[in-house]
């Protein structure tokens, strides 16, 4: 089977540099002989995770959990500043896993705010990334609709950003809406990371070629399920699923070109295994 590879897929880089952090981090606590946590699953990928867990990183949920002594991973979303201090309360050692561009929006939140804006944030208030950002300020309003729209304060300035893995055209819908109300003055800031961009558009070029797609990610992966939903508005055949112990034979037949795309959370290896086995059927 002929099979092609999307041009962009798979791990972003603010995901590579985490896990290889907390890779190296678990290696040389452990061999000091303390315990290495991360808070929260360092990515959304149970394979990842387990073969985390089997090197001696233990996920926690709050830092009440720490062993004492012990070491705590910051994963790529990043946290608020209150997760840091109660962590140096605590003595536990921090390793920053934020991605930089999750900084450079922490960062702005704070500047926005020194400037006099009251800060509003585009993005999902229960995401991790949001949750962490949004402590860089008091204040800060995070709206993701037309209707929340009018929870705005009525006059003022205001500083807008967007969360990093937002679309470009939705952030741009939302800040169009904003204007509408006529504030005297906006400040906005693109703070969208193209990585989750750049995989949707290469998926779709790929389509083109194929004769069938498969997205390869986890089920319960808000972009991998979004990569999926975009290569079937294409109209060619696609299947969604974990890794190779998904595949069955049926899913190729009277094909020829074969594509392959991955989320954002997908490790090398799934994807490899994959490409591989299909290019000996
Ligand atoms: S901001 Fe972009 S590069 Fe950084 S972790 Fe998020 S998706 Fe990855």
């Amino acid at each position: 089977m002929n099979v092609l590879v999307a041009r962009k897929l798979g791990f972003c880089f603010g995901v590579r540099e985490a896990i290889k952090l907390a890779e190296h981090t678990a290696a040389e606590r452990r061999a000091q002989g303390r315990a290495v946590h991360s808070l929260g699953p360092v990515i959304h990928n149970r394979q990842v995770v387990a073969r985390l867990t089997e090197q001696g990183l233990q996920t926690i949920e709050s830092l009440a959990e720490a062993s004492a002594g012990g070491t705590v991973v910051i994963r790529s979303h990043g946290v608020s500043p209150e997760v840091v201090e109660e962590a140096a309360r605590r003595g536990l050692e921090i390793v920053d896993a934020t991605c930089v561009l999750v900084k450079r929006a922490q960062e702005i939140v704070r500047q926005l705010h020194r400037e006099g804006y009251r800060v509003v944030i585009i993005g999902d208030p229960q995401h991790p990334e949001v949750q962490g950002v949004l402590g860089y300020a008091p204040g800060v309003i995070v709206i993701d609709s037309a209707e929340e729209v009018d929870r705005l304060p009525e006059g003022g300035r205001l500083g807008i950003l967007s969360q990093t893995t937002h679309s470009a055209e939705h952030f741009g819908r939302m800040v169009g809406l904003i204007a509408a109300r006529g504030y005297p003055e906006l400040k906005v800031v693109n703070t969208i990371c193209n990585a989750t961009t750049e995989r949707q558009e290469a998926a779709v070029e790929l389509c083109k070629q194929v004769g069938v797609m498969f997205v390869l990610g986890g089920h319960h992966s808000a972009n991998t399920n979004r990569l999926a939903e975009i290569c079937r508005e294409t109209g060619v055949p696609t299947f969604h699923i974990e890794g190779l112990e998904e595949f069955r034979t049926e899913m190729v037949v009277d094909q020829t070109t074969a594509g392959v795309t991955a989320g954002a959370s997908t490790p090398d290896w799934v994807i490899e295994q994959f490409v591989r086995h299909l290019e000996k059927l």
